[in-house]
């Protein structure tokens, strides 16, 4: 497994990074999602940690927390240095009624850190992020806090997910002028099926050197093939997730084209549809949200494969925007 720099950061970073979405689901978005308990999550943290990954995600909304609490006892299990994992978690998300409950205020950034800190079991969190944009809350005052958890050591870095690409400039503008903590990376969505982040954000983090780390690269499964021409997966969900939602009409060609190229490689087209992802400059690291061991094991392998040219050709021919 190759590292990457998180952006223009000092942070090294595993290619591929292990999403913890699935984790202690049990109901709403996270029971179609999965619903792995503390077993399931030893044996794929582990099986992911083998492989060479560093970097896990989560968030603080994921199964209201319990997430995170799975996630830090799954890496406590491993029994590995605090230094050889990277910890990623996010915060803006409703964790409760009430208006301060959620979003990206001051107060609400400084009482989640401090319970995800909690559920993690760790000392300091490497990557925090705000989950998405808070409307409410001046940016000004959202850096601030970011910049306070920084400089108490319980924070290591900071980042953002899902802002749009002129909300991401001021963030990065006011950090500057404040000499607050730098913006290191954004989440955002993008796939072979959804490259409208090429629009604005792609060009943008690459000039101001924030990293990007994909979120839901398969499509919620679906650049797997499985759910293409009527199919219904593998035992797993009988739909992909739709979250965002898939074009269809878009994805069937090009879920021919993957078939194509995975068999010119002798590889799986989930495997070309991350490969292409890791061809893409802009990428830091690619969020995989492996359910079953076996499923990991094939994403790992895509970091093995070389697209050449004339796949990546085929495969722009069939998805550019
Ligand atoms: P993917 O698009 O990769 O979908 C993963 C799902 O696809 C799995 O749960 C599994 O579902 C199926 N799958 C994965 N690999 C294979 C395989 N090799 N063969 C067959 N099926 C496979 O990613 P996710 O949508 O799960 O997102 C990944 C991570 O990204 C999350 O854990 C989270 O950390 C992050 N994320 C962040 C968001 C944000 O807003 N910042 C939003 C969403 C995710 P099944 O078996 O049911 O088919």
């Amino acid at each position: 497994m190759r590292m990457r720099k998180l952006g223009s950061s000092g942070l090294f970073v595993s290619e591929l990074c292990f999403g913890a979405m699935t984790f202690g689901g049990t109901d709403g978005i996270w029971g179609q999602v999965g619903q792995l308990g503390q077993e399931d999550a030893d044996a794929l943290v582990k099986a992911a940690f083998d492989a060479g990954i560093n970097l896990f995600d989560t968030a603080n909304i994921y199964a209201n927390g319990r997430s995170e609490a799975i996630l830090g006892q799954s890496l406590r299990n491993l029994g590995i240095a605090r230094e050889d994992f990277v910890v990623a978690t996010k915060v803006a998300s409703a964790m409760g009624p009430g208006p301060n409950r959620r979003g990206a205020s001051r107060g609400h950034i400084l009482s989640e850190a401090r319970a995800s800190l909690e559920r993690l079991g760790v000392d300091h969190i490497d990557l925090y992020q705000i989950h998405a944009f808070d409307p409410a809350t001046p940016i000004e005052e959202t850096l601030e806090a970011l910049d306070t958890l920084v400089r108490a050591g319980d924070v290591r870095y900071v980042g953002l997910s899902n802002w749009a690409a002129w909300q991401i400039m001021k963030a990065i503008g006011i950090a500057r002028a404040r000499q607050l903590a730098p913006i290191a990376s954004l989440q955002a969505y993008y796939t072979l099926v959804g490259r409208d982040i090429e629009r604005e954000i792609v060009p943008m983090l690459l000039s101001e050197g924030v990293g990007l780390m994909v979120w839901s690269p398969l499509a919620g499964g679906y650049l797997t093939g499985k759910y293409s021409g009527g199919g219904t997966g593998d035992g797993g969900r009988q739909t992909a997730l739709d979250f965002p939602p898939i074009d269809r009409v878009r994805g069937e060609p090009l879920i021919a084209v993957l078939r194509a190229v995975a068999e010119k490689h002798g590889s799986r087209p989930a495997q070309i549809a991350i490969a292409w992802l890791l061809r893409q400059a802009v990428v830091s690291t690619v969020i995989i949200g492996a359910k079953r061991v076996e499923q990991l094991v094939e994403n790992v392998q895509s970091t093995e494969i070389a697209l050449d040219d004339d796949d990546m050709a085929e495969l722009d021919a069939v998805s550019r925007l």
